[in-house]
């Protein structure tokens, strides 16, 4: 199955909270929950029984949208949070938040994970002063993400360090001069902007 190319904002309806994918607009009163906070679709505002199941699958289909990542992928995320030691459904979303591009963007260097996994692939991004145009790529203690010399005077990064800094995440220290940012610990097993019950995932994939 291919990337979902439809509108952004319906799967933030769908699952009845912010998932924070637009950047900007979705701190403003443009944002299509603050004037539609409903399911999308003919029955969008009818009230629907949840079982368990269904409330599985969409704290799954949440995480998945967040963070951009397809099916099979999410699921082996899964498969590598269950071999770690610790809690699964911490692990899981610990993996997820030290991708590159969800780096970047919590760096304030993009305005969305979209936008960050677009710079990345296209070579903008260092990983300690080494290129790296892989988005999934696992961030670790002491990485020093930056932009490539030759894409620092693109608009979008002179944008990125000019405009409202975003709130910070304590496992990364960002200095917006620079244009670079450190993974000073790793990240905490939860999303700080969105709520996912990372445990409903783990039941789920334990059916
Ligand atoms: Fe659209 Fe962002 Fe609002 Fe979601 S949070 S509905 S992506 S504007």
């Amino acid at each position: 199955m291919g990337r979902y190319t439809g509108s952004v904002c319906k799967q933030c309806r769908r699952e009845r909270t912010k998932l924070y994918l637009k950047g900007e607009r979705c701190d403003t009163d443009r944002c299509s929950m603050e004037r539609r906070g409903y399911p999308p679709g003919e029955h969008g505002r009818r009230r629907v029984r949840e079982s368990d199941y269904l409330i599985q699958i969409r704290e799954k289909q949440k995480a998945r949208r967040v963070y951009g990542v397809m099916e099979r992928q999410f699921r082996t995320y899964y498969q590598r949070a269950l071999q770690e030691k610790g809690i699964t459904g911490e692990n899981l979303l610990r993996l997820l938040e030290s991708r590159l591009d969800n780096t970047l963007y919590r760096a304030g260097l993009a305005a969305s994970r979209k936008q960050a996994r677009q710079l990345v692939s296209h070579g903008h991004v260092m990983v300690n002063e080494k290129k790296v145009d892989i988005p999934s790529c696992q961030v670790k203690e002491g990485d020093v993400i930056g932009i490539a010399s030759r894409s620092r005077e693109l608009g979008v990064f002179k944008e990125a360090a000019q405009g409202p800094q975003r709130e910070q995440v304590p496992w990364l220290q960002v200095d917006r001069k620079k244009m670079a940012a450190t993974v000073v610990e790793s990240p905490g097993g939860y999303n700080p902007d969105v709520e996912i019950r990372d445990e409903m995932i783990v039941e789920l994939y334990s059916r």
